[in-house]
């Protein structure tokens, strides 16, 4: 992964902030440069954020709540990463990305070492706060912005938030920081995809390395372009962000529609201790029910 957010050349149409004090340039629909540190002191400042927190929203799909949660992760380099809930109605509970996971997940994707703060609409949930616990630094301090005032409802460390937090996580091993693993090529790597996701398997997240539940997933849509995802294995193991999870907040992040998905390839362990195929199918045939899936177990 690269340092420091880059560039996506995103075609995304992407409208300004009405809060004109700070000027933000966003590189990609759901990522931000140039953002002033939070001052909960100065109106505009808490304004900025709660302007930003809207726009995380907005990617919302709260199919079973109803309820669109928002966040923003600010990243050691600075840049921001908006989350925001994604539901897939018919799937089991555990396919649903909240808005936390969604941001930290996409900091990752951008090759941050960590995040310094994460800035939210609603209170995080036990899972989340075990996935945050394993984001690296102990002083990762949470912010709470109540989306009717101006008011701030909350602002603490992790450490303060989840004590006693149960995690194989370090400050020099965490999610964001972690060697990459050294996977054995299938033998029938020819094709493109399980290629891709063969690589992208090997940046999977996995704490405790007796288990065998490395995975990866590269897909292809309709236009041609090809996303792929790996498994962050929390500790828990239960807040786990599987392959296709990762793979989807990818896609939305990117503009792109999960529904343009025409092939998927998903590669694991063979008897792997934990399996992601069949909620890799569960998923897809929620969200791309014309998809082809396929699954290489090396
Ligand atoms: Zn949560």
């Amino acid at each position: 992964m690269q340092a420091s957010a880059r560039n996506t050349g995103s075609h995304f149409p992407i409208p300004p902030l009405a809060n004109q004090s700070y000027s933000v340039n966003f590189i990609a629909p759901m990522v931000a440069q140039g953002l002033p540190a939070l001052n909960l002191g100065v109106h505009d400042s808490v304004a900025l954020y709660r302007e930003l927190l809207g726009r995380a929203q907005q990617f919302a799909s709260p199919q079973v709540s109803g309820r669109r949660v928002g966040a923003i992760a600010i990243g050691q380099s600075g840049t921001a990463y908006l989350g925001a809930n994604i539901e897939i109605k018919g799937t089991a509970p555990s396919d649903t990305i909240h808005a936390e996971a969604f941001a930290v997940t996409l900091a990752r994707h951008y090759g941050e070492s960590g995040i310094s703060a994460i800035v939210l609409t609603l209170q995080p949930c036990g899972s989340c706060r075990q996935i945050l616990a394993e984001a690296g630094s102990p002083e990762l301090t949470i912010i709470i912005l109540n989306s009717e005032t101006t008011a701030v409802l909350y602002q603490e460390t992790i450490t303060s938030l989840f004590p006693l937090g149960y995690t194989y996580a370090t400050q020099a091993q965490n999610l964001f920081c972690h060697p990459v693993l050294l996977l054995e090529a299938p033998t029938s790597s020819e094709c493109q995809l399980l290629a891709q996701a063969f690589r992208k398997a090997s940046q999977c997240y996995l704490p405790n390395p007796e288990r065998k539940t490395w995975s990866g997933i590269a897909a292809q849509l309709s236009n041609g372009k090809v996303y792929t995802g790996s498994a962050i294995t929390i500790s828990g193991p239960n807040p786990t962000i599987t392959p296709v999870q990762d793979l989807l907040i990818q896609l939305i992040s990117h503009g792109e529609n999960p529904n343009e998905i025409v092939t998927a390839h998903l590669i694991e362990p063979q008897e792997p201790d934990y399996s992601f195929f069949r909620n890799t199918e569960a998923v897809l045939e929620k969200i791309a029910p014309c998809a082809t899936i396929h699954r290489t177990q090396a």
